[in-house]
């Protein structure tokens, strides 16, 4: 393989893919996808990404909890979350943010716990990892009006418009583009993803849903990635190589894994190069 590639955001932990991640994982690697963010949604999912990701070398993990699960929330689970994140392997809070599209959790007790861990990555000195669905705008209001306690963070799956692109760029965050930017009718987001500059954009799977062209609707996993890279490569009129090679960079310095955060370098923990 002649590149390497990141995917900014995936859940190895969940039942699709869980009992099959020895397979799934050497499908990656045969692809060049040797960097992989396993993202926690909840308390026992959070114990189970930063498990996967003590266990291999390409892994990394996020803890926190999704906003389908806010309503479940409790005090102490803050706690189990920052015992979690002392992991040197855990490299943000997410993901959390808002979801007024399923409102699984309302809106309000969505918008308390979000603020709650915005307010922990800030404590533990971690960027966060933002989940919005048809809330972009009390999204970004919560966002702004924390400013000042923010230390980066990624947007995932981004859908936005470029105006709104544009807002969550300013509060100094990265744009992570998933196979939805492969979709036939997706051509609004791949117009945003063209515009946004190459030096804040990643790409994720957001397995095991979201598969791109042409495994759309089957289970996804990180080795497909390298469609979305391909398509964002199309839309900036580069080589899909160069694509991989600044996502790749892009994602070491959103999860600061380039040696700004006190978090090992991937360079010495993964094997691969
Ligand atoms: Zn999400
Ligand atoms: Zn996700």
């Amino acid at each position: 393989m002649s590149f390497r590639l990141a995917d900014a955001h995936a859940h190895l932990d969940e039942p699709q893919l869980r009992n099959q991640k020895e397979a799934v994982l050497s499908r990656a690697r045969e692809a060049g996808v040797n960097l992989i963010v396993n993202v926690g949604i909840g308390q026992e999912s959070s114990r189970q990404v930063v498990e996967t990701a003590a266990r291999y070398a390409e892994v990394f993990a996020t803890v926190g909890v999704h906003p389908h699960g806010a309503a479940s929330v409790h005090q102490d689970d803050l706690k189990n979350l920052a015992q979690l994140a002392a992991h040197s392997k855990v490299v943000a809070v997410g993901e959390i943010g808002l979801d007024f599209y399923r409102r699984r959790s309302p809106e309000q007790v969505q918008e308390h716990w979000f603020r709650e861990q915005l307010a922990l990555a800030h404590t533990l000195g971690k960027p966060v990892v933002i989940h919005t669905r048809e809330a972009t705008a009390a999204t970004l209001k919560i966002l702004q009006e924390g400013r000042r306690h923010l230390l980066g963070g990624i947007m995932h799956c981004f859908q936005g418009s470029l105006e709104e692109a544009h807002a969550f760029l300013d509060l100094g965050f990265f744009l992570s583009f998933s196979g939805v930017l492969t979709f036939p009718k997706a051509e609004p987001v791949r117009q945003v993803a063209k515009k946004v500059p190459l030096d804040r954009v990643l790409i994720e799977t957001d397995c095991p849903y979201l598969a791109p062209q042409p495994w759309r609707g089957q289970v996804n996993e990180p080795a497909y990635v390298t469609a979305t890279a391909a398509t964002l490569a199309q839309l900036h009129g580069i080589s899909t190589e160069e694509t991989a090679r600044l996502t790749w960079q892009n994602t070491l310095a959103a999860f600061w894994l380039d040696g700004k955060g006190k978090n090992i370098t991937v360079a010495e923990k993964s094997g691969r190069t």
